[in-house]
């Protein structure tokens, strides 16, 4: 099968033809439909831990073309589904609660330990796999694993969203996304923090009230726009430093919400944090209920994203176009039809 195939830093993904995925137990093999460009895709090409032939791609979604032995019933050959990018063993207790990021012997797809959705063809895990009904668009089931890890970080709030003022840092792909599930879940104000013109307006059509210049004061800014400081922030940058900021900017009982994904070591001041007696919570990955939360919604017409995608691209555009995405871009996301 045809890949786009990953072998040193500082070299674009190369076009290959590669061996073709077989199934193991319980899962399938899917004709790749479309596949997003994640931030962490950047990132893994950037690590020179990486071993040469990795094919990433954890945002895919498609349709059967092969079982493996033991799946679960009632899949076959040809049905549209989307998947967690984990494969577990299944049958541990993690595994059955849907929670396969935690099981202890998950594998990761599409980044060095099972071949991604950036190739014709991958492995899914039925256990966490979606059916993705007919009215679910390619374009939309593959933004599935995006709006599942934004909606796993606001279900991970401790205090409450609805009537809230909420504070997003970062307009990328997860912070829209999350924009999007805070509105959704009925925040009174969520007030974008963003440096790219670009997608500071796409904020506003994803559910913001209103945006702060990330460059000047935001709290000051916040304050303008809604009367009162940040009781919740989502930090959705995942930069040194950002942390720290949202202990500044938190009001006492405030409630911070780390989904920026930030891999360098960061530094802030406990006793900030403590005074105002704030909640930290970091979040990761998604369970299948996310997963299915986010496919009922698509599916039942409640959130429009296709707009979230700039750009659907072949194998032979996706290797430039890859590149382009480690400079400041308005794009969002782009998404590889193999
Ligand atoms: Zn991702
Ligand atoms: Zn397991």
């Amino acid at each position: 099968m045809k890949a786009a195939v990953f072998h040193e830093v500082g070299k674009p993904l190369s076009i290959e033809t590669v061996a073709d995925p077989a199934p193991q137990t319980g899962e399938a093999v899917i004709r790749v439909r479309h596949c997003g460009v994640c931030g962490t895709d950047l990132h893994a090409t950037e690590d020179h831990g990486r071993k040469s032939g990795m094919v990433m791609g954890h945002e895919f979604c498609g349709e059967i073309v092969a079982l493996g032995k033991d799946t679960p019933p009632g899949w076959k050959e040809g049905d549209r589904l989307t998947s967690l990018p984990f494969i577990g063993c299944g049958r541990c207790a993690k595994c059955l609660l849907g929670k396969p990021w935690q099981c202890a012997t998950r594998l990761i797809i599409g980044l060095g330990d099972v071949g991604g959705g950036f190739a014709e063809y991958t492995r899914v895990h039925l256990n966490s796999a979606v059916r993705l009904p007919d009215s679910v668009s390619w374009k939309a089931g593959a933004l599935t694993e995006p709006l599942a890890v934004s909606l796993h970080g606001v279900r991970a709030i401790g205090n409450g969203l609805a009537g809230k003022n909420v504070l997003v840092i970062g307009a990328g792909p997860i912070g829209l996304t999350t924009t999007l599930w805070c509105s959704f879940f009925g925040a009174r104000h969520v007030i974008v923090s963003e440096l790219d013109p670009g997608r500071a307006q796409m904020a506003l059509r994803y559910g913001a009230t209103g945006l702060v210049d990330a460059t000047g004061d935001i709290g000051a800014q916040f304050r303008e726009l809604t009367g009162a400081a940040p009781e919740l922030i989502m930090e959705c940058v995942g930069v040194p430093g950002m942390i720290a900021k949202c202990t500044e900017l938190a009001p006492y009982g405030g409630e911070i919400i780390v989904v920026g994904f930030c891999a360098q070591p960061d530094t802030f001041m406990p006793a900030f944090a403590m005074a105002k007696e704030l909640s930290m919570k970091f979040v990761i990955a998604q369970d299948k209920s996310d997963f299915q939360f986010v496919v009922d919604m698509l599916a039942a017409g409640r959130i429009d994203v296709e707009g979230l995608v700039t750009d659907v691209l072949s194998f032979e555009q996706f290797p430039a176009a890859f590149e382009a995405l480690r400079k400041p871009t308005s794009q969002c996301k782009i998404l590889l039809a193999p």
